[in-house]
C-alpha cells in the first residue's frame, strides 16, 4: 500500500523560517519593506484572489502599505516564512465588509475584489499559494478564539512574530493548537470499502469514517474505536497512508486504510445515518447513476477511496480526474 501523494492542502514551497520568528522587531521591519507580501484573510477563512495566467487562481498578495500604514494594535500579524528568492510573507486577519470596526481596526479593502475560501479554492491554487493559505488560516483561527490566558483569564499579547501568545499577568506562553483526527477507508476481507452517510450531509453523500483522537490514545486505537462506535465493525490491521491539515478550524487529518475483521454494520444513529459496503463495481455504478455523491477533491477521504478503487481496478473511478 503506497503513501497518498499530492494532497491538495499538504502542498507548500515557502520555508517557515522558524528561527527568524524570535527576532523582536521582525514584523515591524517586514511591514516597512515594500517587497513583503501580505495575505489578507477574513474571519470566515476567505482570501482575495485573481485569475492566474494559463488557468486557475492566484492569491492577491499586496505590499504592506497597500493594506495599512501600520498594523492595528493587538491585531494578529503572522510571519508565514520566505521564498527561495527571499520574498517574505505575512498574514493578517481583516474584517468582513459588513463588519467594519470602530475605526481602530484594519481599513476595509477596496471593493471589486473576489474573495474565496480554501475548500473551494484549493484545487485552483499552485503549491506556493495553497501552502500559504492553509498556514495562514490555521494560525489565524487560533488567534481569533484564544485572546485570553487559559490559566488565569487575563489578556495575552502576541509574540514570536505571531506564533505564540504570552500572558500579561503570569507570563505563561501559549502555542497554536492542532487537533489530530483519524480518517479511514475500512476494507473487508472481500475487498469492499465501507462508506457512511452522516446525518448532517446532503442526501446521497457518502464518505470515509472519521473522528478526533482522544487524550492518551494512539492513532491505531482511535481508528478502531471510531469504527466500532459509528458502525459496529471490528478493525484489525491499520495502515497509515498520509496526512493533511484541515484548518476548519484546527484539525490535522491522518489517513489510514483499516482492515475489517467483521462485516455486520450497526450504525450509531447519532452521527451516522447509514453505512454500506461497496465493491468496486457497485461504487462505480452508484457514482455514475448519481445515487452516491463522493466527498470533494480537497478531502483526504476522496483520495483514500480513489486509492482503494485504483489498486485493483487499475483505473480511476468514473468521473474522477486521477491524481
Ligand atoms: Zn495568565
Amino acid at each position: 500500500m503506497t503513501p497518498l501523494r499530492s494532497l491538495l492542502l499538504s502542498r507548500s514551497t515557502v520555508d517557515r523560517d522558524g528561527e527568524r520568528r524570535t527576532r523582536p522587531d521582525l514584523l515591524a521591519e517586514l511591514w516597512a519593506e515594500d517587497a513583503t507580501r501580505v495575505l489578507r484573510v477574513r474571519p470566515d477563512g476567505s482570501a482575495p484572489v485573481r485569475a492566474r495566467d494559463g488557468g486557475g487562481s492566484t492569491l492577491d498578495l499586496v505590499a504592506p502599505r497597500a493594506v495599512a500604514p501600520a498594523p492595528p494594535e493587538d491585531s494578529p500579524v503572522v510571519y508565514l516564512g520566505r521564498e527561495e528568492d527571499g520574498t517574505a510573507h505575512v498574514a493578517v486577519e481583516v474584517p468582513d465588509d459588513q463588519d467594519v470596526a470602530d475605526g481602530a481596526g484594519w481599513p476595509v479593502a477596496p471593493g471589486g475584489e473576489q474573495w474565496q475560501g480554501l475548500r473551494t479554492l484549493a484545487p485552483d491554487l499552485d503549491d506556493r499559494d495553497a501552502g500559504l493559505l492553509v498556514e495562514a488560516v490555521g494560525v489565524l483561527n487560533w488567534h481569533r478564539v484564544h485572546p485570553c490566558c487559559p490559566r488565569c483569564g487575563a489578556r495575552t499579547s502576541i509574540t514570536s512574530a505571531g506564533w505564540t501568545r504570552a500572558c500579561r499577568v503570569d507570563g505563561s506562553e501559549h502555542y497554536p493548537r492542532t487537533d489530530p483526527a483519524v480518517i479511514m477507508a475500512v476494507v473487508d476481507p472481500d475487498d469492499r470499502v465501507l462508506l457512511a452517510h452522516n446525518a448532517m450531509w446532503p442526501e446521497g453523500r457518502y464518505s470515509a469514517l472519521a473522528g478526533f483522537v482522544e487524550p492518551g490514545e494512539p492513532l491505531e486505537a482511535a481508528v478502531r474505536r471510531e469504527v466500532l462506535e459509528e458502525v459496529g465493525v471490528v478493525v484489525g490491521d491499520v495502515v497509515y497512508r498520509g496526512s493533511q491539515p484541515w484548518p476548519f478550524p484546527a484539525s490535522l487529518m491522518l489517513g489510514f486504510t483499516a482492515s475489517a475483521t467483521t462485516s455486520e454494520i450497526r450504525v450509531d444513529d447519532v452521527e451516522i445515518a447509514a453505512a454500506r459496503w461497496f465493491s468496486r463495481a457497485e461504487l462505480a455504478a452508484a457514482v455514475t447513476s448519481g445515487e452516491v455523491l463522493l466527498p470533494p477533491p480537497t478531502s483526504i477521504a476522496l483520495r483514500l477511496v480513489e486509492s482503494w478503487y485504483r489498486e485493483e481496478a487499475g483505473e480511476e473511478l468514473p468521473g474522477r480526474p486521477g491524481w
